[in-house]
């Protein structure tokens, strides 16, 4: 008998559905899987930020804080009289309601760079350039003041976004959190952390709560607007911006936003007179001590 081999048919192990058909699913699959971490992380965030206890708060900002120094490229100066003294003037600023459970801690930092910056934790950055181009103590305070403002609302945990419930989770399972490892790398690739921008409204939210801090401590709010406004002069006149200060990268300033302040004061009965409250002398040299030995 003559073997006669049944015929294959064409389409065996080829998938009835159309190839593009197959493709399309499973890009479906990645996107919308992406789409759902992308979301899920969002709403994870959200959740987060009004819950995170102090504790934990303060352990992602100890965690973030030396990537911060070396985003600014800078060197962190330790051992310097300057940082009580700007210590305990940002301690007087801080309101009864503020998160007190929380300590500060001062970083002053190295660099021609004027900026001033809040981190999660109580961590407050100020740079030498920023201590050299402040004239009164007035300005200074409302400028620190208005970074707890920040610290107050949380701002900087909410600006970290996406990336809160990931630290969050690394710093409950204690992975890399612990030792001499210093910040993950996974976090310092992931956050640009001096360039938060902050909303509009969270910016005055912030300015109102400086500028009541500074009136708190003063009695009254004069001078303490003028560091904001001298820059805003400057930045109108040069519309370069980011040459005068980076403080105003992250924090957009405009003459509108020294006028609210002026408005706000004004409709309040706030006292927007007063003296000046000068500077100790050499704040612009380490130690106060400027010139020859
Ligand atoms: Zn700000």
């Amino acid at each position: 008998m003559k073997y006669t081999p049944k015929e294959i048919p064409e389409e065996v192990n080829v998938t009835k559905v159309h190839p593009l058909v197959n493709f399309a699913y499973l890009l479906g699959t990645v996107v919308g899987f992406t789409l759902l971490v992308y979301f899920g992380l969002g709403i994870a965030a959200n959740f987060l930020v009004p819950r995170i206890s102090n504790k934990r708060e303060k352990q992602i900002g100890d965690l973030l804080a030396p990537a911060v120094t070396n985003q600014l490229n800078a060197k962190e100066i330790e051992d310097d009289k300057r940082i009580e003294y700007i210590e305990d003037l940002i301690e007087s600023l801080r309101g009864e309601a503020a998160n007190r459970e929380i300590p500060l801690t001062l970083h002053l930092l190295d660099s021609k760079i004027q900026n001033a910056a809040a981190l999660a934790g109580g961590h407050v950055f100020v740079t030498t350039g920023f201590l050299k181009s402040v004239k009164s103590e007035n300005e200074l305070a409302f400028v620190l003041a208005h970074e707890l403002g920040h610290l107050a609302a949380r701002d900087s945990l909410k600006g970290l976004g996406r990336s809160l419930p990931l630290m969050f989770i690394l710093i409950v399972v204690d992975f890399g959190t612990s030792g001499s490892g210093g910040t993950p790398n996974i976090i310092k690739q992931t956050v640009n952390l001096t360039a938060m921008n902050y909303s509009r409204e969270q910016e005055y939210a912030a300015d109102v709560y400086g500028l009541s801090a500074a009136i708190a401590r003063y009695g009254h709010g004069e001078h303490s607007l003028d560091f904001f406004e001298r820059i805003a002069k400057i930045e109108e006149k040069s519309r370069l911006g980011n040459n005068v200060s980076e403080y105003f990268s992250t924090h957009p300033l405009t003459k509108k936003r020294v006028d609210i302040l002026k408005e706000l004061a004004a409709e309040n009965g706030w006292s927007m007179e007063g003296e000046i409250t000068p500077l100790p002398d050499g704040l612009e040299c380490s130690n106060f001590e400027c010139g020859g030995s």
